[in-house]
């Protein structure tokens, strides 16, 4: 950056940017906030702000862009969103009384981890600033929503696992020590994740010994105070919100990878990363912001503990029965704030008096929640609500001080109600006596003058005056009024007696704002001791919104209580549904389907047309047993379900654009996943596994891979491929069942039956699906023609020989060698290497 200006307040600028290179700074110049030099070419680009340049005249003109101060907080948020940092550097004294330069400092930080957006289409959604140490044994890991100060910390053992907690977390930005090699970096880049180097603390702070209170291992507070540190030093204010931190460990909770979070869609649909068409659309009926982010950390953790996992269904039955309790429940939740991050604006001092006012409606609430829970038949009920302290006191002292409907501004007056303070109700008098013997006078005046117009007013910067119109001017005493301003039509003037009792006005005024806001301050403070109250009272408020939003969903969706057992992994669901298909087709379109795996079936094999619902069908399974371990009711006439440790997926054939893998690489990758850490508690689905590559190498993988699930691994694995020649394992594997999702034919054309029934699939209804699709006729009927030779030819040679006879057999008929030909382009030759595979594959298979 070239020091084109030496004016003192550019040496100022470029000393606080000197510590800030990585910053976009907002200086504070008046009512403005300027960007300068490279800050200012770069913002003005990513805000749309007009370029200027200050000090023109000088050889080297300073570029420069501002933005109103008022406005600062918008053009902060649409940097920080892009993955930004912005400094916001404050004028730290009255630039009135300053002597030489106004003093000026950096007041926070703001990153793309510590923003807190207001916006109320992201109040469902955690903003998580993670913090990675690494350590000798591997890594500690902590992360922490600034705006609701909870915190969070486990210790992982590769830097792989740590990445993933990361993309699940939706890190946006990471704190950390250690060095990145330079394939981490390309991680963090593509994932647009922030990576900030650690900010030492100076000092001792009692908000790290507070949060560490309850951790034992080194290396998690190592990672909690180094972001607890960077919190401090980034936010530059005290953070009394900051939650006790929480240890947690990874296997304490069903994992599955984000990858796996992504296919099944819990959160996001694949398709665009929308809410919509995601188990959380179905799932959340929650009427606070607090309840919709609890439940999306529920689902992206569920639970392994039966207990816990009763006590969610026991709460989601007991409101499920008690129509009227849930009812009055959800109608109080609805005027509750978020408790949660109001307690942070608390903690951060920037709460204002509507704020304070939105906590004790929503403390006001609570009574009537407890009310409703108390007067249910529910034991379960009655225990939850004993445990809730509604904090009276506090929506008292709050709504006892502050008047009912505040101003916006906390530092204008006009907040705090008669008769809290003695002091302030005298200054109140005086300006109110004030104001009457102002309009005595004025009615004086008009007698005296014969002026029926004379008006007395006010404005900033001549304070009262009395103001007669020209037609007036004449009859005005000039030997009382003294001319004090002219406007086009009329003259202002004023007297001893109205500077007197205007200094007295508004002597009382300005004291008396002051005083406001010294008691509004001092509530606030007050408040701010009951903040581990009031986070424990939100985090009760907010289990009990997803409870009543479960019993809702459950009961206009014809849920089931699934049973949980943990002593054996036999899988039963009867009538099971999809949770979202079934919610984006019309009423009792869905075609329930069953599953039952037994300590006799580890693997369903599952075969079927393309478009049957094969890949639905699987879903479906794994989406009822994420729902059982969140505590919901699932989709299904009944279900009994064990507790899985582990979901694994390989599912469609999106190309991970995260790792820049090829779709195979990614398929493999996944595969290998599932292979490597399954366990005989874990859920493995398998979707066209081997699809990705040359049709024999990607049969013989994926039949090697059925056979060490099945001998090695026991897991309860749902197995959907197109490779006909699988089904006949169930001959040699004796965990192997197959089942098919039916079709049939009319008139020759395809319907889906939806419906899953044992044994393999007789057809694929290829020709079927791209008739369907509405493919050229001239191709339909020479696939007709082949597959017709083909079947002719399959009974001599068996089943494994089918697609090598399709492309090698044409020989004598032109027209089919043509056809054959367009075929060949798109597909692999068949080397004799492979024949060799097959055979060797269907020798085993038939063994
Ligand atoms: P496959 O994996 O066999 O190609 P999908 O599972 O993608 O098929 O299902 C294709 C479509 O069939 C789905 O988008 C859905 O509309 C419909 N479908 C699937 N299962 C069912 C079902 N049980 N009842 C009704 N429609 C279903």
């Amino acid at each position: 950056m070239a020091k084109s200006s030496t004016t003192p307040m550019m040496e100022q600028y470029y000393e606080i940017k000197k510590q800030y290179p990585d910053a976009f700074l907002f200086y504070r110049v008046g009512d403005f906030y300027e960007l300068f030099e490279d800050d200012a070419v770069k913002g003005a680009q990513l805000l749309e702000l007009t370029l200027t340049h200050r000090s023109n005249k000088t050889k080297h003109p300073i570029p420069m862009a501002g933005v109103p101060h008022a406005a600062v907080e918008t053009y902060v948020n649409t940097l920080v969103e892009k993955g930004y940092k912005a400094a916001l550097c404050e004028q730290l004294e009255d630039p009135k009384k300053a002597k030489g330069m106004v003093k000026r400092g950096i007041i926070q930080l703001v990153t793309p981890g510590t923003m807190m957006n207001d916006n109320p289409n992201y109040a469902k959604d955690s903003n998580y600033l993670t913090s990675v140490v690494t350590t000798k044994s591997g890594f500690g890991l902590a992360y922490s929503d600034l705006s609701t100060g909870e915190i969070y910390a486990t210790h992982l053992k590769s830097f792989a696992a740590v990445s993933n907690e990361l993309l699940s977390l939706r890190t946006k930005e990471v704190v950390y020590n250690g060095p990145l090699t330079d394939k981490d970096k390309d991680f963090m880049h593509k994932t647009n994740i922030t990576v900030s180097k650690p900010i030492q603390l100076k000092g001792k702070h009692a908000e790290v010994s507070y949060v560490e209170q309850k951790l034992t291992s080194g290396a998690e507070k190592e990672a909690v105070k180094q972001l607890v540190g960077y919190l401090l030093t980034t936010q530059k204010r005290s953070l009394a919100h900051l939650q006790i931190a929480k240890s947690y460990e990874v296997s304490q909770y069903l994992q599955m990878s984000h990858t796996v979070q992504n296919n099944l869609e819990l959160t996001a649909s694949a398709k665009n990363g929308k809410k919509m068409g995601s188990l959380f659309w179905v799932l959340d009926k929650t009427h606070t912001a607090m309840g919709g982010r609890l439940l999306k950390q529920w689902l992206a953790r569920p639970l392994l503990s039966t207990n816990r996992l009763n006590h969610r269904q026991e709460m989601v039955q007991a409101l499920l029965d008690g129509y009227f309790t849930r009812e009055n429940v959800i109608d109080a939740l609805k005027g509750v704030y978020d408790l949660e991050r109001l307690t942070g604006r608390i903690a951060f001092g920037n709460v204002n008096a509507r704020e304070l006012l939105q906590l004790a409606h929503s403390l006001q609430a609570v009574p009537v929640i407890l009310d409703a829970l108390n007067q249910s038949d529910s034991k379960t009920l009655k225990d939850f609500a004993s445990k809730i302290d509604p904090l009276k006191g506090v929506a008292e002292m709050i709504t006892t001080t502050i008047i009912k409907d505040p101003p916006v501004l906390t530092s204008e007056g006009g907040l705090i109600r008669a008769g809290v303070d003695k002091q302030l109700d005298r200054y109140r008098d005086a300006m109110n006596n004030g104001k009457k013997w102002l309009a005595q006078m004025e009615a004086e005046e008009r007698k005296k003058t014969g002026i029926e117009t004379l008006k007395v007013g006010y404005n900033k910067v001549f304070g009262y005056y009395i103001q007669v119109t020209n037609s007036n001017k004449d009859k005005v005493p000039l030997d009382r009024y003294t001319r004090k301003q002219t406007l086009a039509n009329a003259e202002r003037y004023i007297t001893p007696e109205l500077k007197e009792h205007e200094n007295l006005i508004l002597e009382a005024q300005s004291k008396s704002t002051d005083l406001e806001y010294d008691l509004f301050v001092k509530l606030r403070e007050e408040v701010k001791k009951y903040i581990p109250a009031l986070q424990k009272l939100a985090s009760q408020l907010a289990a009990l919104d997803v409870y009543c939003g479960f019993a809702t969903v459950a009961e206009q969706n014809n849920y089931c209580r699934p049973s949980l057992h943990t002593d054996n992994q036999d899988i039963k669901i009867v009538g099971g549904r999809h949770p979202v298909v079934e919610k984006v087709m019309k009423a009792g379109a869905y075609i329930p389907n069953d599953t039952h795996m037994d300590s006799d079936t580890d693997i369903y094999l599952i075969t079927g047309p393309n478009m049957s619902g094969k890949s639905t069908y699987m879903r479906q399974v794994a989406l009822i047993a994420i729902m059982a371990q969140v505590g919901s009711f699932v989709p299904a006439d009944s279900a009994d379900l064990p507790i899985f440790d582990q979901i694994f997926t390989r599912i469609g054939a999106a190309d991970d654009l995260i790792s820049g893998q090829s779709t195979f690489m990614v398929e493999m990758n996944e595969a290998n996943d599932a292979l490597q850490y399954a366990t005989k508690r874990s859920l493995v689905l398998f979707d066209e596994i081997g699809r990705g590559t040359a049709t024999y190498d990607g049969m013989a993988l994926a039949g090697a891979i059925v056979m060490y699930l099945n001998n090695e691994v026991g897991a309860k694995v749902l197995f959907a491929t197109h490779f006909h020649e699988l089904t006949d394992l169930d001959k040699t594997l004796d965990h192997l069942k197959n089942i098919h999702v039916g079709a049939t034919e009319e008139n020759g054309k395809l319907i889906f039956l939806h419906k899953v029934l044992p044994g393999p699939a007789d057809q694929s209804y290829g020709i079927h699906v791209a008739q369907l699709a509405g493919l050229p006729n001239k191709v339909l009927r020479e696939a007709t023609k082949l597959l017709k030779r083909l079947e002719a030819q399959g009974s001599e040679l068996g089943p494994t020989s089918k697609q090598l006879d399709l492309f090698s057999a044409s020989s004598n008929d032109d027209d089919e060698q043509e056809a054959a030909q367009d075929e060949d382009d798109n597909e692999p030759e068949v080397s004799s290497a492979e024949k060799d595979v097959v055979d060797e594959i269907s020798n085993l298979y038939l063994a």
